[in-house]
């Protein structure tokens, strides 16, 4: 094993060779005239001295100056010291202990005492440095996440009768964070976080650092913080270095079920932190019940959709669409349900935006849009008029860089011409990032494809930006439509809407048209093509191929 370093510091030449020789038996001996060259030789060593030995009465620099200056660095302060005296009289080791040395020895040196006592003392040290790094985060000096939960534990018990919360926090994008300025930035941004929360809970709780960029604190319910602490803590957090768009959130789990452990009590929390990922001006969450149901019910969800794919429980409804003119049929838009072996027919609202967070919207949308394809080619051969279908494309497609060759394979292999394919991209895509999704839907656009924008109106698209995007049809967002044919006739941007549409020689579509009037209302100002429960609800293939063959309203 490695020799541990002892660092003899003595002015006496006799003395400080008798030392040394007893100790290098055992150990590795550094040696040191005075205080100031100890000083030194510990700046340069730190940790990696076990133990000192120091005489008190030296020239330069005394053992107890050196023994102050030492204990206020914190770089070394938790060195071990003992004292050698001449005397063994109390008042000796009474100044040498108050000074902070560990123990003392009396001159002459007896080899054996010597070596024990030096042996005692490092493993004394050594045991207690364990402990204090399996107690405290190295970083940030917050309770360690097991330390933490076992302290939790305790005062939960100690006070069966007192309300707590255990609050978690959550470093939104904190990843990102480290990997554009660096590990450094990152821990110090931990530390400022971990000092922001030490001033704000103060003496109200216990706080700890979990996995990472993790914080926890336990507190008593009875100190109200919910709004002035975390607002407190979140203007120190945003004045550190590069901290201006670092967002913590914060989930809270109120204790009411002391049978869990502590560290699912936090599990709570961080997913009640979760759960507000993303959304603007949100900070803290509160984990209840409702999302706990919500959070069981997107688990399930996940862990049901591989098997859905595969079995095929996913289908396509299709919700057909009408010329304004003569209320002919004119295509129709593919929507996804899933067939739940348990739950029964799911509409998208429930599982897409799951899928949307998950990434597996990129491999329902290629079944889907394959669906459409087979039917399509199906229909043609039976000898229907051609229809096209609206199929839905989510933000997540547009980034796989092969869209572009699959769909155009995709369609050849049903021997369709891409125009049978209308792609709908909803708006908010085309303000989010304009440069590489522009060029995408330019390509698609390219080889035949017709392009819709859904859910215009719903946004904050310019109408300026209309003039440069490739696409052919503007589809108007449901609830825009809704309040623009509340309003009297003379009123609102509907109208203009459709005319700069007609002037960019874009078409339009109305979507969610409910009643006869919206509809009245929509074809008198020119509005294209209508789609809506006035016409048709969402049907099943088979019910939407026995309508092609009229042509006609349902
Ligand atoms: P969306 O693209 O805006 O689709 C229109 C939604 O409005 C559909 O809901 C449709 O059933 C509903 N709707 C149509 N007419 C009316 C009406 O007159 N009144 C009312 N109240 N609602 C009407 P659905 O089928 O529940 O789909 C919801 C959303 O899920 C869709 O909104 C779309 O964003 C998404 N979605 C559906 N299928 C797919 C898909 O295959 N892929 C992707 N990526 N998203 C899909
Ligand atoms: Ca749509
Ligand atoms: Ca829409």
């Amino acid at each position: 094993m490695l020799k541990r370093t002892v660092l003899v510091v003595e002015d006496n030449e006799i003395n400080r060779e008798m030392l040394t020789a007893i100790l290098s038996s055992e150990y590795r001996v550094l040696e040191a005239e005075n205080g100031q060259e100890a000083l030194v030789l510990l700046e340069q060593y730190k940790e990696g001295i076990s133990l000192i030995f120091l005489d008190i009465i030296m020239p330069v620099m005394d053992g107890y100056t050196f023994l102050s200056v030492m204990k206020a660095n914190p770089a070394y302060s938790f060195i071990p010291v003992i004292v050698v005296t001449q005397s063994d009289e109390v008042s000796d080791e009474v100044a040498a202990l108050s000074h902070g040395a560990a123990d003392f020895v009396v001159k002459p040196y007896q080899p054996q005492i010597i070596l024990h006592r030096a042996a005692n003392i490092i493993n004394l040290r050594e045991t207690a440095a364990m402990v204090n790094q399996i107690k405290y985060d190295r970083l940030t000096k917050l309770y360690s996440k097991e330390f933490f939960c076992q302290r939790a534990r305790k005062i939960l018990l100690r006070n069966p009768d007192k309300e707590y919360d255990i609050v978690c926090s959550d470093i939104e994008n904190f990843k990102l964070f480290n990997d554009v300025f660096g590990v450094q930035a990152g821990d110090r941004l931990l530390f400022g976080v971990a000092e922001a929360l030490k001033q704000g809970v103060g003496s109200h709780g216990i706080c700890g650092r979990f996995n990472g960029d993790q914080f926890v604190f336990l507190t008593g319910r009875d100190w109200v913080y919910k709004n002035e602490a975390f607002q407190k803590m979140r203007d120190e957090i945003a004045k550190l270095p590069r901290a201006g768009k670092v967002n913590v959130r914060w989930g809270v789990y109120s204790v009411s079920d002391r049978g869990v452990s502590v560290e699912t009590m936090c599990d709570r929390a961080i997913l009640a932190a979760g759960s507000i990922k993303g959304q603007y001006g949100k900070y803290l969450a509160q984990y209840d019940e409702e999302l706990r149901r919500k959070l069981l019910r997107e688990r399930s969800i996940t862990d049901g959709m591989e098997a859905a794919l595969e079995e095929g429980q996913f289908e396509v409804y299709f919700q057909p669409k009408y010329a304004s003119g003569d209320e002919s049929m004119a295509g129709a838009e593919a929507l996804v349900r899933w067939r739940h072996p348990q739950c029964g027919l799911q509409s998208p609202g429930l599982f897409i935006p799951i899928f949307e967070k998950n990434g597996f919207i990129t491999r329902l949308d290629q079944y889907i849009w394959q669906k459409v394809c087979e039917l399509l080619q199906r229909w043609d051969r039976k000898g229907y008029p051609a229809v096209s279908v609206s199929v839905n494309v989510s933000r997540a497609d547009i980034y796989n860089a092969d869209l572009l060759d699959m769909l155009t394979a995709m369609v050849h292999a049903y021997g369709l011409e891409p125009s049978r394919l209308h792609l709908e991209i909803t708006e908010s895509a085309y303000t989010e990032n304009p440069g590489q999704l522009i060029e995408t839907v330019r390509g698609l656009r390219e080889r035949g494809f017709v392009i819709e924008m859904d859910d215009f109106g719903s946004g904050y698209s310019s109408l300026n930006m209309l003039t440069n995007l490739p696409i052919d049809m503007l589809k108007l967002d449901m609830q825009f439509i809704r309040n623009e044919t509340a309003k009297p006739e003379n009123q609102g941007i509907l109208r203009f809407i459709i005319e700069i549409a007609r002037w960019l020689k874009l078409s339009v579509v109305a979507e969610g048209v409910e009643t006869k009037e919206q509809f009245e209302r929509l074809k008198k100002i020119g509005c294209d093509y209508v789609q809506g429960y006035y016409f048709a609800k969402p049907m099943p293939a088979g019910e939407f191929e026995a309508l092609i063959g009229e042509g006609k309203r349902a």
